[in-house]
């Protein structure tokens, strides 16, 4: 296992195994990696109580949380990946322009090498085991370097890749931003990095000097649209998991959280009520039971400003009660806090939620375009037209309809960001595809050959190439008898 990197005199050496581990050709067996992906299993089963541990430790997370949002979802990835791996791994035919005949192609799926994957602290194993599966699958040698700011999380992440991965082929350094710093100096074939837009600019700008691809897996500010629903059911539906994606999850400390509300002036009062009583039904006289607390004092305080401008203070419609002692915020809703204050125009990744109100809810497409691009959008509607405004007129990552949170858990579906958001994709076959390359092979035989595609040129040749590319058999018969003009 890799240690601090900064402080261990093995770090190079560390780096030279994991080239010499790719190099031997050993992490391109299918073999090598479904055992990876096996042992990967392995230690999601047997070191649960250590993961719940951590979390709780680092984050006060719930266990039903923890397992939903990390070890559940992780252990469903590695098996996705192992029921897929064969055909992820095969080759795929494709077709060829007439100009090629005779000859067939395919695209073969080939590891890109030594992979460098940076990570978060909100979902500490989550986005750093989830892109691992898709490393290994591919068949890579892997460091991660998970974030210093979950170091319970992080110290258990080093000790058990240690132990249940191959650890001449996967490495966990652990530190923060020296270590980080250092290991961007050198060269990688890859670079996945979970964290803010700052950071990810450094990371693209280090990549840059080696030409190395990244994947930017970022944040930004997720908006909720909600319509005026009608039919009780769906409405209470919508109630409860919009407390599920703001508050219920790392106490909204969560990418793809909701960051605010848009609604209707005419529905505000009936959804701030309805919430309340949910925030009462879901986390009780006691919150701190049952939510997550704010990750370290720094962060604390990052939030507690957010809310000290008098006007975003004067906001609060709900909750509002912070204590430092235990890190902890109590769910809380403001209600049109003013539109340039930082709660506003900053990511809040913390259980604070603004609402906007809006004339017409049609009017959400204008004010989601006149922000950066979010990683996810979410719209709780049933009217049709406006989903498709959605669709249409917006840009994100992606759209959630009627639900939050749950895209994270699908393998067929990509996630990532776009714009200010992030760039480059991941989960199940998206994983794979992140961390490969296609090779194009092209295979020809000597069996015929097309004297026009070579000098000197003349202008039959330049109409046969003009027939040939238009896939006009009839032409290219007629050029070549000599009967077209
Ligand atoms: P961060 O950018 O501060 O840190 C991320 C990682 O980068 C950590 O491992 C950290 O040690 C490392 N790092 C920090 N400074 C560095 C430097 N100068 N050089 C090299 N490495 C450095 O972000 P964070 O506080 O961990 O996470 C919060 C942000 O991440 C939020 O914006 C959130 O939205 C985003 N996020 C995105 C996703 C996603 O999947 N899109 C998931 C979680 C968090």
């Amino acid at each position: 296992m890799g240690g601090e990197a900064g402080d261990d005199p093995n770090f190079e050496k560390d780096l030279e195994e994991l080239r010499e581990t790719f190099n031997s050709g050993k992490t391109r067996d299918a073999s090598w990696r479904r055992s990876q992906l096996k042992a990967m299993q392995l230690l999601l089963k047997e070191t649960e109580d250590e993961i719940f541990h951590a979390l709780k430790q680092d984050l006060g997370k719930p266990r039903c949380e923890a397992y939903r949002d990390e070890i559940g979802t992780v252990t469903k990835s590695v098996q996705y990946a192992l029921g897929n791996l064969k055909y992820w791994m095969s080759a795929k035919k494709v077709n060829l322009p007439l100009i090629a005949f005779p000859a067939t192609a395919e695209l073969i799926p080939e590891p890109l090498g030594l992979v460098y994957i940076i990570s978060s602290w909100n979902f500490p194993f989550g986005l750093s085991l989830e892109p691992i599966i898709g490393a290994i699958a591919a068949g890579n040698v892997v460091v991660l370097k998970p974030s210093e700011l979950a170091p319970t999380c992080s110290a258990v992440l080093a000790s058990v890749i240690d132990k249940y991965l191959d650890n001449k082929a996967i490495k966990v350094f652990q530190g923060g931003v020296s270590v980080g710093q250092q290991l961007l100096q050198h060269k990688w074939d890859k670079i996945f990095f979970t964290g803010s837009a700052q950071v990810g600019r450094l990371v693209m700008a280090a990549a840059a000097n080696h030409l190395t691809p990244v994947t930017l897996e970022l944040g930004g500010k997720c908006p909720a649209v909600v319509d005026s629903i009608s039919g009780s059911w769906d409405r209470e539906s919508t109630f409860k998991r919009i407390l599920g994606g703001k508050f219920a999850s790392c106490a909204g400390q969560v990418c793809i959280g909701v960051d605010y509300i848009l609604v209707e002036k005419r529905y505000l009062s009936t959804l701030v009520s309805r919430l309340q009583i949910w925030i009462r039904k879901m986390f009780g006289d006691n919150p701190k039971e049952c939510l997550a607390r704010i990750i370290n004092k720094h962060h604390f305080i990052r939030l507690k400003n957010l809310l000290s401008d008098p006007l975003v203070k004067a906001s609060i419609r709900h909750g509002g009660s912070l204590d430092e002692a235990n890190l902890f915020i109590e769910p809380t809703i403001l209600v049109d806090p003013p539109l340039h204050s930082a709660i506003m125009t900053e990511e809040i990744f913390g259980p604070l939620l603004p609402i906007i109100t809006l004339d017409k809810i049609e009017d959400s497409v204008k004010f989601i375009n006149s922000r950066p691009k979010p990683l996810t959008i979410y719209a709780f509607t049933n009217n049709e037209k406006l989903k498709k405004m959605l669709i249409a007129g917006t840009s994100s990552g992606g759209i959630t309809f009627n639900d939050t949170l749950v895209q994270h858990a699908a393998d067929t579906i990509p996630f990532g960001g776009v714009g200010g958001s992030g760039f480059g994709r991941y989960h199940g076959k998206f994983s794979f595809d992140t961390f490969s390359h296609e090779k194009a092979i092209l295979r020809r035989g000597f069996l015929t050959d097309f004297w026009f595609r070579f000098p000197p040129w003349d202008d039959k040749k330049l109409q046969l190439f003009r027939d040939a590319y238009r896939y006009d058999y009839i032409g290219i018969a007629l050029t070549f008898l000599g009967l077209k003009k």
